[in-house]
């Protein structure tokens, strides 16, 4: 930190003095070269001898030179032209040049030699103790130029150092005090100026404590002091007061500033105005956790708040739960009435849930439309139960958008912590999970997370995989259940029963995957394979015996609902040439009351097709017998449930002998599902039902079973005709 305020920090690099001198001795006599040389030579001293002016010029391009010894009388280039031609070289103008001579020397000589830059003369034969000594010297005044040329590039390097630092000063972003070692402010910059509202002149003479804002205690400003000196620099977060009176946060670095024996001479403090970037703060903090289109928390936040949450609920032994949201048929109202209205739609739906949950709770907008519910503090799991069910009842108020009125369904799926999680990443994934099983099992619905739900909702769709193969490929087959006759004891129908033998799970019974299917819009093409197969059977039966079999095929609401079910009927049977009055269709009470303009409607055009038509599992749908006048049936099912008691529930018996005689006055069949005893066929005979189905005669069994059957003779008990 302190380096970044050592206003005197060079610029570039200064390189230090050299370690040893170089002496360069040029003569063309060898003796005298290894004279020159040997009586030179020291410690730090290196001396290099060559035999020509040339010689020493090349060599000096290359090599660093402290002072050249130079013979005047040499071959080609003399001493003096040597000279002449070091001299003209910037970085040798001040280089020492000692000539050696053994001629006379003349006044105009030796004028001529220091006009070509000799320093001196030696003359030869040689003094050798003088020489020693004048070259020692010239080094050592050549050394100590060096040393000073050196400290003046330094100081012009520190110089500029200074201009520089002195710029950033000034022109720095970040406010610059500057105080001697008893706190008193000596320089500040313009940025101090400008955040502080002081000027230079207002500042200089006072204490920091001009600044102070009281927000902070005697132990705050101790504690800093106590840093500095410590450590040297203290850094933090402080509230100070302009001069307006405005109070601002700012970040503050302080520094002290030492001399050599380590003691504090001064003290820079630099800072930087955060209050601004609060706000900028507050602004990112606002995109990254807030929806922009309904202001609402968003799925991070949401996040994010849910560990806090945890923390405590774990601490506090505390159940929480979290809930999502999902209105249903969303995508419709924006695709058919704009985004736009869309918005304005998810906006109003914000203000109205969000004004419903309390303080405590976050409500968010995840995406889309999926809103999210976390409730901590809970008691019970009923607790969330109520506040979703409650949001979801504010849904359906007419909400008004853009001129228009609305009435919304939602779906919700909940997980509760600590039972179906203990991280906030489970618990989002759970409550997701939940939310498309309550989506799946029908709109407007909330479902719970269990573990067990999850591996279901898991189990599940891996069944639809393999179901929709199986349809495709043929997987699945028909078991024939036979309908005896109370009157002869015949066999005079079957119901065609679907069977799904699943390569790993095994047989999977029909009410679990006709359920699948439905959901997984598989329904169709299996109503469709079921109805063509067993058609087909009936056909084969009916050509190898000459008393007809009536086929009794299943029909699932999708199927009956489709609208075009009387078509594929009429083809199926027209490309199986199954007759019309062999073709039983079972619905069942509960569908007939559905939409029962629509189901009257399709039933009458099935009816109009020569089919025949019977109520399943008749009993369990609370519709009344004279309700059943309305719709074009043949036959009504009891329910076995009504069945399997008998005899030893009276209710049941006067049930079943109340629909029997009410059906027949109104000329329908009767068909008891379900007869397993000889006491349940004994009662149904005497109560005059018309048709046995169930394991007392035979269970559902496969196509090749029946034949047989359709010979034979079952025993029924004789009717007592009472009265
Ligand atoms: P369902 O139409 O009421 O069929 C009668 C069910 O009762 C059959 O069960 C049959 O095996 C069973 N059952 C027959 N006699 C007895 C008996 O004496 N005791 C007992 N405890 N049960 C007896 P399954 O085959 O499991 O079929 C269940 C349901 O699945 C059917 O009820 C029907 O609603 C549906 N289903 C079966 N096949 C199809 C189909 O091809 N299409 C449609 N849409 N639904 C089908
Ligand atoms: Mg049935
Ligand atoms: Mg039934």
């Amino acid at each position: 930190m302190s380096n970044t305020l050592t206003l005197t920090s060079s610029t570039s690099y200064t390189p230090p003095l050299p370690a040893q001198d170089v002496v360069l001795v040029v003569d063309d006599d060898p003796d005298m070269r290894i004279i020159l040389e040997t009586i030179l030579v020291e410690p730090n001293r290196r001396v290099v001898a060559v035999d020509s002016g040339e010689s020493a010029l090349d060599w000096m391009i290359q090599n660093r030179v402290s002072l050249v010894l130079l013979d005047v009388q040499l071959p080609g280039l003399n001493g003096y032209e040597t000279a002449q031609h070091i001299r003209a070289q910037e970085r040798f103008s001040d280089l020492p040049i000692l000539f050696l001579t053994a001629t006379y020397r003349t006044e105009a000589l030796v004028a001529q030699g220091f006009s070509v830059g000799a320093f001196d003369y030696l003359s030869k034969p040689l003094d050798t103790q003088l020489l020693r000594n004048k070259v020692s010297i010239f080094l050592c005044l050549q050394r100590q130029r060096l040393a000073l040329e050196l400290e003046l590039e330094r100081r012009r390097q520190a110089e500029e150092a200074l201009r520089l630092s002195a710029i950033v000063f000034e022109h720095s972003p970040e406010g610059v005090m500057i105080t001697d070692k008893k706190g008193t402010i000596i320089s500040v910059n313009r940025a101090f100026e400008k955040v502080t509202g002081y000027t230079e002149a207002e500042a200089i003479g006072q204490k920091p404590s001009l600044l102070h804002s009281g927000r902070h205690d005697q132990a705050f400003y101790h504690q800093l002091w106590q840093t500095l000196e410590n450590t040297g620099q203290w850094h933090g977060e402080i509230w100070n007061r302009r001069k307006d009176g405005e109070i601002y946060p700012e970040w503050l670095n302080i520094v002290a500033v030492r001399n050599e024996q380590g003691i504090a001479s001064n003290y820079v403090g630099i800072f930087s105005d955060f209050s601004g970037r609060d706000q900028l703060r507050e602004r990112l903090h606002q995109s990254a956790y807030f929806d922009p289109l309904t202001g609402l928390p968003n799925r991070q936040m949401l996040f994010d708040r849910l560990q806090l949450m945890l923390a405590q609920a774990q601490r506090d032994s505390e159940q929480l739960a979290l809930a999502f949201i999902d209105l249903d048929n969303f995508k419709r109202i924006n695709d058919t009435l704009g985004h736009p209205a869309g918005d304005a739609l998810l906006q109003a739906v914000a203000l109205r849930l969000r004004s419903q949950v309390r303080e405590i709770d976050t409500f968010a907008r995840l995406d889309g439309d999926v809103f999210a519910l976390l409730l901590p503090a809970l008691n019970d799991g009923e607790d969330v139960a109520r506040m979703t069910q409650h949001l979801l009842s504010e849904l359906k108020r007419p909400l008004s958008v853009k001129g228009r009125s609305f009435h919304l369904q939602a779906s919700a799926g909940i997980s509760v912590y600590p039972n179906d999680g203990e991280t906030a990443t489970d618990l989002f994934k759970h409550a997701d999970t939940a939310l498309h099983l309550a989506k799946e099992t029908g709109a407007n619905g909330i479902q719970f997370y269990t573990q067990a739900m999850s591996v279901r909702f898991q189990e599940r769709l891996e069944l639809e995989d393999d179901l929709h193969q199986a349809i495709e490929t043929e997987g699945l087959n028909l078991a024939y259940q036979p309908q005896v006759s109370l009157t002869d004891g015949r066999l005079i129908g079957v119901e065609a029963l679907a069977r799904w033998h699943h390569p790993q799970h095994g047989s999977i019974p029909p009410d679990r995957f006709i359920a699948v299917a439905e959901d997984a819009g598989l329904i169709g093409a299996l109503g469709e394979w079921v109805l063509e197969n067993a058609c087909q059977q009936g056909v084969d039966w009916l050509a190898n015996h000459d008393r007809p079999l009536r086929v009794a095929v299943n029909v699932s609401a999708h199927q009956l609902h489709d609208g075009g079910f009387h078509h594929t009927v009429a083809r199926v049977l027209k490309e199986t040439g199954l007759p019309a009055s062999c073709l039983e269709l079972e619905i069942t009470e509960s569908m007939l009351m559905e939409t029962v303009d629509e189901t009257i409607l399709t039933l009458e055009r099935l009816h109009a097709l020569g089919v025949q038509l019977s109520i399943d599992d008749f009993g369990t749908g609370y519709s009344s017998l004279s309700y059943l006048k309305r719709f074009a049936i043949h036959k009504i099912k009891i329910d076995r449930s009504f069945v399997c008691d008998v005899p030893e529930d009276s209710n049941d018996m006067a049930i079943i002998n109340a629909v029997i005689a009410m059906a027949h006055s109104l000329n329908l069949q009767v068909v008891a599902e379900g007869v397993e005893t000889e006491a349940q066929l004994d009662f149904l005979q005497q109560a005059l039902c018309d048709e046995i189905q169930g394991y007392l005669f035979s269970p559902p069994v496969r196509a090749d079973e029946i034949a047989p059957l359709l010979e034979q003779e079952f025993v029924v008990p004789k009717r007592i005709i009472k009265g």
